[in-house]
């Protein structure tokens, strides 16, 4: 059937790559039109502290409601966004309302984390745009998180470095995201003076499996961690026993489905009506 594909007949047995890219040509149309008919929505997932149990922040996770397609998963529309630089504008998007609904919807000792893609970062003014939410929303920058993966150090990073650099000096954080996952170098963790590392869900998992590496690099990221002056956060802790173990091996936060899942942001707002500790799952 493939020899066929040429004449434009329907080709039943391989999903042909021209009809991935022609998805994502299709996908891409509506992204473009995405934030002025307002289809974007913003979920937020706690963060705990790993003894306390009590929420430290939220982080921002966006979603897409597209009226052609229905709910869209960021792990598809965000990297086409990222190809096309339409990240550029919804990441804006992404800052103003998420510093807006924390500065106006939640206690001031609870964070905002908010991820970033490279792109926004290589943007000549990157920290113009959080100076700018920052003071329309009125939240104080020591509130806000910024999330940024290894990738960010592939290209232009130099720049990369510079801008983070500038929003730490306005006071924010910044947290390296999916530790352990990218082409990690420990290089990278002397160009920058990260406030945390977020220990990638992969890792919480092996190691409730009793993978000894797993384990292994959970406690050499945590002894590095800790040397270097940053804290730890596990990533995707689904219940008590992975919520206990990781405990023990030292993280400092943790974020899950145990402790939540993203949720809208008036769901956020009832938390807090019932003290800021989270609803035993
Ligand atoms: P991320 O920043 O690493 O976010 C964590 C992802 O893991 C989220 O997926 C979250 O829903 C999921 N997760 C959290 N806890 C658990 C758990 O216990 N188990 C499992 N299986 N999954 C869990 P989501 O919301 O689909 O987002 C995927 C990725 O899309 C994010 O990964 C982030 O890289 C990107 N993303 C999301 N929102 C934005 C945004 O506003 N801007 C940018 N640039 N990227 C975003
Ligand atoms: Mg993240
Ligand atoms: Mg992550
Ligand atoms: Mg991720």
């Amino acid at each position: 059937a493939a020899k066929d594909e040429g004449g434009g007949t329907h080709c039943e047995y391989e999903p042909s790559l021209h009809s991935v890219a022609e998805e994502r040509r299709v996908l891409e149309i509506a992204l473009r039109s995405a934030l002025e008919r307002n289809e974007f929505e913003l979920h937020y997932q706690p963060v705990v502290d790993a003894n306390t149990e009590e929420v430290v922040s939220f982080e921002a996770l966006i979603r897409w409601n597209s009226a052609e397609h229905g709910f869209v998963s960021p792990a598809k529309f965000i990297p086409l966004a990222e190809d096309t630089r339409l990240i550029v504008p919804i990441g804006t998007w992404v800052m103003q309302e998420a510093c807006r609904e924390a500065a106006r919807h939640w206690p001031d000792h609870v964070k905002v984390n908010i991820n970033v893609s490279p792109e926004q970062l290589i943007e000549p003014d990157f920290a113009g745009t959080v100076v700018r939410a920052l003071s329309h929303s009125g939240l104080d920058p020591k509130r806000l998180e910024i999330e940024v993966t290894e990738s960010i150090f592939m290209r232009d990073a130099d720049i990369a470095r510079k801008a983070l650099e500038q929003c730490m000096a306005l006071g924010c954080s910044v947290a390296l995201d999916d530790f352990g996952t990218g082409y990690s170098s420990l290089g990278y963790l002397r160009k920058l003076k990260f406030t945390t590392i977020k220990v990638d869900r992969l890792f919480v998992q092996g190691a409730a499996q009793s993978s000894p590496e797993s384990l292994a690099i959970i406690r050499a990221v945590v002894a590095m961690a800790d040397s270097l002056g940053m804290t730890t956060t596990a990533e995707g802790v689904e219940n008590e026993d992975e919520a206990d173990l990781i405990r023990r091996l030292g993280c400092n936060k943790i974020q899950g489905y145990h402790f939540g899942r993203p949720m809208p942001v008036d769901d956020v707002r009832k938390i807090f009506s019932r003290g800021g500790r989270r609803k035993s799952a």
